[in-house]
């Protein structure tokens, strides 16, 4: 496979905070994919980015930090949740159950400290806007490299969708390098439809943003419903049988709220057939493990 260098030289001239330990292991799940009866499995070890634990955040950072290096800023404004206290952050509520109020408080705040002469730099929930998107085009690019190394063709890559980004740039890493990869998503907090519009709308951005001229497919944006279960967040059944299965047979551990209902959708469209055994499937571990260690965990309990 020959892999477009211009491409990849525009890719790296944009500027970034190295802060991921790149490139994450690509490694076989054979044992995994014996148990399922499944396709045969790889997974991108993307919980071991490193910094702060990991996790797919960390890619799309290396760019928006860079970015609020270069606008001078002095003041980062998101909405997120664990290390915060810890570093020192200033938190501030809602007040209100939605997570979507959490976006526009950013704007607000942002706007407050903009009239009180700061630099704010506002970064959305998950990182989830053009540049941040540029963090998965560059680990599609990096998977291209591991497969050709390992001489895998993925027909699939399955993640887990949240906020989008890493779905979206994932999917335009795949069109910008020509690669017969299917990304398929399933989403674990959004309702399916706006997770298409805004994984199409991201992966569309990131591409204009490294000025390609490809177009995006609404046919490529795969997204399926049906294993959120209660809510974001929310522990499910058939997740935690998910995570079970794949701590028991690779000593790899998944997470409640994203990857374990991502598996679970995997197992479960394995078993509905829509995956053959034929076929090679890479499943992004985009982190999330510390959730493991939240309550008692009794949940997990068969
Ligand atoms: C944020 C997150 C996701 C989802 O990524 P998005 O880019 O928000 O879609 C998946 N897994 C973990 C562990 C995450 O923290």
């Amino acid at each position: 496979m020959s892999l477009d260098r211009s491409f990849e030289l525009r890719l790296q001239n944009i500027p970034r905070v190295p802060l991921a330990f790149l490139p994450t292991p690509l490694k076989e799940a054979s044992r995994l994919s014996a148990v399922i009866e499944g396709p045969k499995l790889w997974i991108k070890r993307d919980d071991l980015t490193g910094f702060g634990f990991g996790g797919n955040k960390v890619r799309g950072l290396e760019f928006l930090l860079a970015d609020a290096q270069a606008q001078k800023a002095d003041t980062l404004v998101t909405g997120a949740g664990r290390l915060t206290r810890l570093l020192g952050a200033e938190v501030r509520f809602t007040g209100d159950p939605d997570r979507a109020s959490v976006d526009g408080l950013i704007e607000s705040v942002a706007a407050e400290l903009r009239r009180n002469g700061r630099h704010p730099y506002a970064i959305p929930r998950g990182g989830a806007c053009v540049l941040g998107t540029l963090g998965y085009v560059l680990a599609a690019y990096e998977l291209a490299e591991q497969c050709a190394a390992y001489s895998i063709v993925p027909d699939t890559v399955v993640l887990a969708t949240g906020s989008c980004g890493t779905h979206a740039g994932l999917l335009a890493g795949v069109q910008a390098l020509h690669l017969p990869w299917r990304v398929e998503g399933f989403t674990v907090s959004r309702p399916v439809e706006e997770v298409q519009v805004r994984v199409y709308n991201l992966a569309q951005a990131a591409l204009e943003r490294l000025g390609l001229d490809q177009a995006i497919s609404t046919h490529d944006v795969i997204v399926h419903d049906g294993f959120i279960g209660p809510g974001y967040g929310i522990p499910t059944v058939e997740g935690a049988a998910a995570i079970r299965l794949a701590a028991r047979s690779e000593g790899i551990f998944l997470d409640p709220t994203y990857t374990g209902k991502a598996l679970a959708g995997l197992i479960a469209h394995t078993r509905a057939r829509r995956y053959q055994r034929d076929e090679t499937i890479i499943f992004l571990h985009t982190g999330g493990e510390p959730a493991l260690f939240v309550g008692e965990g009794e949940w997990l309990n068969e």
